[in-house]
């Protein structure tokens, strides 16, 4: 009898360890996801979140700027899981067709804060703000890649498109420097502090900051827009942009423009300002496409578009088309 009744406390146990496993699984399957999806949000939009918190002047919590992209990647993500090869390749297809030649990045000599680079013809002024450079090389791509690089190509093209259709260009910088002085010992705030003060000086009909985005997971591709939440202006330019570039470059699943409250240049910024993210370098045919020129025309001339029809710039349209 003693025997039988210690069986049945085993047994109980046994089954009482069975009801836990199986609790602990439910609470994976529903928790763990959800998790990984915020936490991922954090991640995609981490260019920003990193970059701009920490340059310390912008009293950034990260959470909702994490939360801001959040539901775009969450979205993929959990759909990633759910439905792995199927939503994989369509992912692809929406990034693919990557042939590999990487084109030349130009350097311009000379340090420079706040430089015409295009005079225009009295359409008013637009300030382009390549993020990061010098120290601050943004997001590095799986082939070395340096997001500093990349931005200065993007604003550097879309500089001459605007400059062709009649608007005074300023950029924030022209060189692969930051806007720090070598000394500065906060020089990611000094550096940020400059640009803000580029935009202020100029009071520019609007400013596009120009980045690319990175991903934990690879298969996350595509250019995604950022406003300032509270900016109306900035969601109308956001939108044309974020419209443009999914139908300029035909995106298969195509990304809605993000308010965010914390990202120090849109926070910050004295006029219209968007913060354009080109594509992710954490996916490897989107970090090739980036580098090519002929798809680095496409996204300037897309994000041009985008600008001179919030403008209602009807002659813009079919320059450099
Ligand atoms: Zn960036």
């Amino acid at each position: 009898m003693p025997d039988f009744n210690k069986l049945s406390e085993i047994l109980m146990t046994v089954k009482a360890i069975q009801y836990v496993m199986l609790a602990l699984l439910l609470i994976s399957a529903v928790v763990l996801p959800k998790q990984l999806a915020e936490q991922g949000s954090k991640e995609s939009s981490g260019a920003q979140v990193t970059a701009e918190a920490k340059d310390g002047a912008g009293g950034a919590t990260g959470n909702g700027a994490g939360q801001g992209a959040g539901s775009e990647v969450g979205q993929v993500t959990g759909n990633g899981t759910g439905q792995a090869m199927g939503n994989g390749a369509d992912l692809q297809e929406g990034c693919g067709g990557s042939q590999s030649s990487g084109s030349e990045t130009s350097q311009t000599p000379g340090v420079g804060q706040g430089q015409v680079v295009e005079t225009g013809d009295g359409k008013g002024t637009i300030v382009l703000d390549p993020g990061h450079g010098g120290d601050d090389p943004g997001m590095i791509g799986g082939s070395g890649i340096n997001e500093k690089v990349l931005n200065l190509v993007y604003a550097k093209k879309l500089a001459k498109l605007l400059g062709d259709a009649g608007y005074r260009v300023v950029m924030t910088r022209t060189t692969e420097d930051g806007l720090y002085d070598a000394d500065a010992s906060h020089k990611k705030a000094q550096d940020m502090q400059r640009r803000v003060a580029v935009i202020a000086q100029e009071q520019p009909l609007l400013t596009v900051s120009i980045h690319q985005n990175s991903y934990q997971d690879p298969s996350v591709c595509g250019p995604q827009v950022f406003y300032y939440e509270n900016s109306g202006e900035g969601e109308k330019l956001a939108k044309e942009i974020q419209d443009s570039l999914n139908t300029g470059l035909a995106v298969a699943r195509p990304r809605v423009q993000k308010g965010n409250a914390t990202y120090y240049i849109l926070k910050r910024s004295e006029s219209t300002t968007v913060i354009v993210e080109c594509g992710f370098l954490s996916n490897p045919e989107e970090e090739a496409k980036l580098q090519q020129e002929d798809y680095q025309d496409q996204v300037a001339q897309a994000v041009f578009e985008g600008i001179v029809r919030y403008l209602g710039d009807t002659s813009g349209k079919d320059v450099g088309a």
